[in-house]
């Protein structure tokens, strides 16, 4: 039976190149958006072009049932839900006493409550051999320079989920991981905007990743191969924590 799959944020960047590249490895896959419609629907074509079942679900993370619906839609259109990827997120950057009390509450919406919440409906409904993963960030082991306050807390709060879900669900034979990127060239980080220059000089490999490179962890995190992996934080970021 092909294993199937649910990335949220999988319109654009990291989330739709990991989409992909699980479709590559032989999955069905779910992803949600809010905004960017067409490229959504881009990711569902180059999924069935793999060969695989793409569904697109419009789900605002942030909103008060979107992340627990979000699962349940996705089960419910694939037949059953073997991997969650929680890559839906945004980044406020700036001082910190610049950062509104609506930046914390959206932060903390979409990077925390709406994983907490996207994991519990999961666990719900998988079975042995079930994979959640959730993309975290570098800045939660080091923080270059000012502005990351409120992104990094938000970030960090995984740790301490991921953890307590591995040891929850463990007996169960349900993996839960998370994965921290370093700089990746995306809409949300190019790699030639403002921040780039010393984000790129922060890693030791001297360049920004790619979103297919962070796939190509989650690929092997959520594979059969990787059945013994539990509770890890794992840095895909160039040496960024170095
Ligand atoms: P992008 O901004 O390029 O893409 C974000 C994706 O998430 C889009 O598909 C967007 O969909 C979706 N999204 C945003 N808000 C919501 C929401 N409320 N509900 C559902 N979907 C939403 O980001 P990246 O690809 O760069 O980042 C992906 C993840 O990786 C994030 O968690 C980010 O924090 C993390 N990360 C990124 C790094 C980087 O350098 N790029 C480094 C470390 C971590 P739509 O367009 O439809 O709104």
């Amino acid at each position: 039976m092909s294993r199937t799959a649910l990335v949220t944020g999988g319109s654009r960047g990291i989330g739709a190149a990991i989409a992909l590249r699980l479709a590559q490895e032989g999955a069905d896959v779910a992803i949600t958006y809010v905004r960017s419609e067409e490229a959504a629907q881009e990711v569902v074509r180059k999924i069935e072009a793999a060969g695989r079942r793409g569904v697109a679900l419009r789900s605002d993370a942030a909103g008060s049932e979107g992340a627990a619906s979000a699962v349940g839609r996705a089960a419910d259109a694939l037949g059953r839900l073997d991997i969650l990827v929680n890559n839906a997120g945004v980044g406020v950057l700036g001082p910190v006493d610049s950062l509104a009390t609506a930046d914390v509450d959206r932060v903390l919406a979409v990077n925390v409550r709406a994983v907490f919440l996207a994991s519990q409906a999961a666990a719900a409904r998988m079975e042995r051999g079930g994979r959640i993963v959730s993309i975290g960030s570098c800045m939660t082991k080091y923080v270059p320079g000012p502005g990351g306050s409120l992104y990094a807390m938000s970030k960090s709060a995984l740790t301490g989920l991921t953890k307590a879900l591995a040891r929850e669900l463990g007996p169960r034979g349900i993996t839960a991981n998370l994965i921290h990127p370093g700089p990746i060239d995306t809409d949300m980080n190019p790699s030639d905007g403002p921040y780039a220059p010393a984000q790129k000089a922060g890693t030791a490999l001297d360049r920004f990743g790619t979103a297919e490179e962070v796939a190509s962890l989650v690929a092997y995190v959520t594979s059969d191969e990787a059945s013994y992996i539990t509770g890890a934080e794992l840095a895909v970021d160039g040496g960024h924590a170095a």
